[in-house]
């Protein structure tokens, strides 16, 4: 099976079984070199999820420089001092979980035309190994990113807990993001997109399943 083979299989067991979603895939192509991806960006595949900024920019710049139809997802922690490197290159922000990070990408933002998406990502199980927001901070969180600087926050975003089932997870998060009025929600991975896809999840990060094993 080729990357190519792997993503239409993807694309059609979506299609057949979830026929009323149109979920974006956004290719999770951490680790792999732009040689390697490349077939799926011929293909006309635009959307690509990176976690580490300085890996990210090393492989993305000079292509989407020339081809600024790439869509590129920072889904891995952002730490302050990334941000404005993470602001150049990427278009959405996944892992957006607290005030100083939302603060410097406003700031970003308003020195530049650039307009950036956000998910919030939230800290579903309160596991201490993992970003983002906690639960009982969310409201105050979102309003602030929203309202206070006005980011253009379009979701929230999960990983939820691995060695328990993931639909309580994805209830939760999906009924939270309908409370809040988001139209986009981020989840479901190789392992749980299916799952994902029953509780109206927007956008999903594919990674292993597409490009094979990262190990
Ligand atoms: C690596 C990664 C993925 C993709 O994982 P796969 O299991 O390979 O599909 C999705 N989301 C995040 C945040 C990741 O870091």
């Amino acid at each position: 099976m080729t990357i190519l083979d792997n993503y239409k299989k993807i694309k059609d067991n979506i299609k057949n079984n979830y026929p009323e979603n149109d979920p974006v895939i956004i290719a999770v192509s951490k680790t792999f070199n732009l040689d390697y991806i490349y077939p799926l960006i011929k293909y006309g595949h635009k959307h690509f999820g990176e976690n580490k900024v300085q890996e990210a920019v090393a492989k993305w710049s000079d292509y989407k420089r020339e081809n600024s139809d790439i869509k590129l997802h920072m889904i891995g922690k952002l730490q302050s001092n990334k941000a404005k490197d993470a602001f150049k290159l990427f278009d959405y922000i996944h892992s957006l979980d607290n005030q100083k990070l939302a603060l410097k990408l406003k700031n970003l933002e308003q020195n530049s035309n650039k307009r950036l998406k956000y998910f919030i990502q939230v800290n579903l199980g309160d596991e201490e190994q993992k970003s983002g927001i906690s639960i009982n901070e969310l409201s105050d969180f979102q309003n602030y990113c929203k309202l206070d600087i006005g980011l253009n926050v379009i979701g929230l975003m999960c990983i939820p807990p691995q060695h328990e089932g993931t639909s309580k997870y994805f209830a939760e998060i999906s009924k939270l993001n309908s409370h809040y009025g988001f139209n986009h929600l981020s989840m479901g991975m190789t392992s749980d997109y299916k799952e994902a896809l029953k509780y109206k999840s927007t956008y999903l990060r594919i990674g292993s399943a597409i490009f094979g094993s990262r190990y």
